[in-house]
């Protein structure tokens, strides 16, 4: 049977729930548990595929084509794991089952209610996944805040869960906030107080407490809480800031955290492996040399708009004992000044017209001044652009995702045609790529297969492939049929390469994603020069 842990939120948002979350899995791994992790988001959204990333931050994408909240990203990058869609509960999806049953006449002869039909519902599509994964441990992160009309559900769900299951099967984790308000600087547990007693009030007593603050908290600080809120004072964890999200695993580690989950929960560890983690973490955060990477993008204001990116950037830059420091270069504001002592040029996703003549002069200029770049997806589609237009002459190519253009070098995919519905439709998840040999692609993989994540619904238009590539742009990963250009690089340079796939979905901490690497060493490359 599964033991779950649930970690709730309390104050405020944007406290790091997701990396506590992450981090108490990692742990718990690393003693050889099978662990999975849960996402709960209460918004009527069945999915997070239909927002913008200035809502929720980046809409992360699964192997399984499920488009999901950015914290599933940080679950699979801390736990090495593969997740599916059913990992990211949501609101929209309990209301959209639950309303299923009734017209199939499930509940025939009843009234639909929140309690029990929504609760059961939410309680089964938790327990479904802790069987599916055979985890020995299931964390259920619950988004939002404590209060929040929208979470009382969810909220609920678990309460009735550790009833079923007991103290020694669930733990709850509350999330709050110490803050540093008065010039004294002393500070602030009123806040976690009242947090507590907002969930008390719907039945949860908190067993560990993390509370996020600039500095760890003083024993004084832990001990106050500890009374206040009934939680012994080992359970209140501190959660200062860090340099990097990765060091914050060890951090719980070394507070004891992990001994008293493992009490708890009368877990028997099997093991204790942080090896690979720490060296990883070691070399992230003390490199030896640092790089400046542009991301030119049009959600620069909100940076979790485009996570994956940076972490992947990390990752390669771990790898290769350098710290990246990123230049963020709004996309419609571009101007050549601004590639100013950048050492390379990352063009990422992107949807609609807006920034889109900003980010082809990005291209251009990596292009014609050997700036190492790297194009995912958005990306990869203007870069073949730019190269229409300025390469080929083709005067006014475009994509048709901008209108209507005379020469559509990137055409909305075939069967993308009749689509009328926008969730969940797009060309979606791990498709396979056959990579040629001898190429620069080739050289990074090392093989001639590879499985990455997409998300489009435009293409390289056929009726173009063949001009390019007399040109010197070479397509040198395609879908299995051939059909389908899947990424392009220029010989000339020495590393303009560019897929319609996404890479940085798959990047992990102590395995960097080919193409980031790649684009590093280039960099790395380029600066001793
Ligand atoms: N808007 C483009 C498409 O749908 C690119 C999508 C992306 O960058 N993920 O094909």
């Amino acid at each position: 049977m599964s033991k779950y842990i649930f970690v709730t939120g309390g104050v405020l948002s944007g406290l790091g729930k997701g990396v506590s979350t992450s981090s108490i899995g990692l742990l718990l791994k690393s003693r050889g548990l099978q662990v999975t992790a849960i996402k709960i988001d209460p918004y009527l959204n069945c999915d997070a595929g239909t927002m913008n990333p200035y809502q929720h931050g980046e809409v992360f994408v699964l192997d399984d084509g499920g488009e999901v909240d950015m914290d599933l990203g940080n679950y699979e990058r801390f736990l090495d794991v593969d997740l599916s869609k059913d990992h990211n509960i949501t609101t929209g999806k309990i209301y959209k089952s639950v309303i299923e049953k009734e017209r199939r006449g499930d509940y025939l002869g009843v009234t639909v209610q929140i309690i029990p039909h929504v609760t059961d519902e939410i309680k089964s599509s938790i327990k479904r996944i802790a069987e599916k994964n055979q985890a020995n441990v299931v964390i259920v992160e619950i988004g939002g805040t404590v209060g929040d009309i929208e979470s009382m559900p969810f909220l609920e769900a678990i309460r009735q869960l550790h009833q079923e299951l007991g103290d020694e099967n669930c733990i709850f984790v509350h999330t709050t906030l110490v803050p540093v308000v008065s010039a004294v600087g002393e500070p602030k547990t009123k806040p976690t107080q009242h947090s507590v007693k907002e969930l008390r009030t719907i039945g949860i007593q908190p067993d560990v407490i993390v509370a996020r603050s600039d500095e760890p908290l003083s024993d004084a600080i832990r001990r106050k809480i500890s009374l206040f809120c009934d939680v012994p004072t080992e359970a209140v964890i501190s959660n200062p800031n860090v340099r990097l999200i990765y060091e914050v695993p060890m951090i719980f580690e070394r507070q004891g955290l992990t001994e008293l989950i493992l009490k708890q929960l009368h877990l028997q560890p099997r093991g204790k492996d942080f090896q690979a983690w720490n060296a990883f973490v070691e070399s992230a955060v003390n490199p030896s040399s640092r790089l400046k990477i542009a991301i030119v993008g049009k959600y620069t204001q909100l940076q979790d708009s485009y996570i994956s990116y940076t972490e992947a950037l990390i990752h390669a830059g771990a790898a290769l004992h350098s710290g990246i420091d990123v230049h963020w270069i709004e996309a419609e504001q571009f101007s050549e000044a601004q590639m100013q002592g950048v050492d390379g040029l990352i063009v990422p996703v992107g949807f609609g017209s807006r920034g889109h003549e900003g980010k082809i002069e990005a291209i251009r200029y990596a292009r014609t001044r050997e700036v190492p770049f790297l194009g995912i997806c958005y990306g990869f589609q203007l870069a073949t652009v730019e190269f229409g237009r300025n390469v080929l002459g083709l005067k006014g190519a475009n994509s048709t995702e901008f209108g209507a253009t005379p020469h559509p070098i990137i055409d909305l995919m075939p069967e993308q045609h009749d689509v009328m519905e926008k969730g969940a439709t797009m060309r979606l998840g791990a498709y396979p790529v056959v990579i040629e040999r001898g190429t620069m692609a080739h050289r990074l993989y090392g093989e001639t297969l590879i499985h990455e994540r997409h998300r489009h619904r435009w293409e390289v238009n056929p009726k173009y492939i063949k001009e390019l590539e007399t040109n010197g742009l070479k397509y040198s990963g395609k879908s299995t049929d051939g059909r389908r250009m899947e990424i392009l690089e220029l010989a000339s340079h020495p590393y303009f390469v560019a897929s319609q796939f996404h890479p940085e979905f798959k990047s992990r901490p102590t395995q960097p994603r080919p193409l980031f690497t790649g684009l590093v060493q280039a960099c790395l490359a380029r600066k001793k020069h």
